[in-house]
């Protein structure tokens, strides 16, 4: 059978540990299978942080080349979160999953409903914390954001909870490993529902 790829949406509160569950789950996927997994790279207004490269965790542009983006239509969604722009690439997302990749979005929930919209067949999963007081000890564990920036995150939060009934999959991020197993099993059950090799 052809060989077909797939987009997958990953939302959740920041810091819920979105970033860790797909690096543990792409990682288990090299490892044990031969599917083809990548993580598209958004565009971003937001500035670095510490250790952040530019093509890799985000392709960091100005709200000008932002803008000039977006009205070539060249992203597949896009929003403003937390003061800043953020948008899905559309071009390398169509020819990964055409030559059978299966690709990993990690977008908020605003530009999640729009991604269903426009690919129906994508497949949303929403990671939750075990509390809101976890989530912000792991927000300001990870030691990347200014108070007002925890405060914002935070608040976003609770709104986004709220969206966590729309998804296909909701996944509890309480213990890592378990966490990153669940992601590898909706993946591997796409796979064999759409019998894909
Ligand atoms: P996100 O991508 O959702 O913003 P990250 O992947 O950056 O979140 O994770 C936020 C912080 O929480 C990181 O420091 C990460 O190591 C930590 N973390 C992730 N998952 C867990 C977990 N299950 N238990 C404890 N800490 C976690
Ligand atoms: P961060 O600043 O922590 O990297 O990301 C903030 C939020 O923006 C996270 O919820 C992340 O999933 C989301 N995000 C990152 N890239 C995109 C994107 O291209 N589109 C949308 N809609 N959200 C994004």
């Amino acid at each position: 059978m052809e060989q077909k790829g797939a987009l997958f949406v990953i939302s959740g509160p920041s810091g819920v540990g979105k970033g860790t569950i797909i690096q543990g789950a792409m990682q288990k996927l090299a490892e044990r299978t031969d599917i083809k997994v990548s993580l598209a790279v958004s565009v971003t207004t937001r500035a670095p942080r510490l250790g952040e490269i530019d093509g890799v965790h985000y392709h960091f542009i100005s709200r000008e080349k932002f803008f000039e983006l977006l009205e070539q239509g060249e992203l597949l969604e896009y929003t403003k979160y937390a003061g800043n722009y953020y948008g899905t690439p559309a071009k390398e997302i169509v020819e990964r999953t055409r030559e059978g990749t299966f690709v990993l979005l990690d977008i908020e929930t605003a530009g999640a409903m729009e991604v269903k919209k426009n690919w129906p067949d994508a497949v949303l999963c929403f990671i939750l914390p075990p509390s809101m007081e976890e989530l912000e000890r792991r927000l300001r564990a990870r030691g990347t954001e200014t108070e007002e920036s925890i405060a914002r995150r935070l608040e976003i939060a609770e709104n986004e909870r709220a969206k966590a009934n729309l998804y296909d999959y909701q996944i509890l991020n309480d213990t890592l490993l378990e966490a990153v197993d669940r992601l590898v099993d909706v993946l591997l059950s796409w796979k064999n529902k759409k019998g894909a090799k």
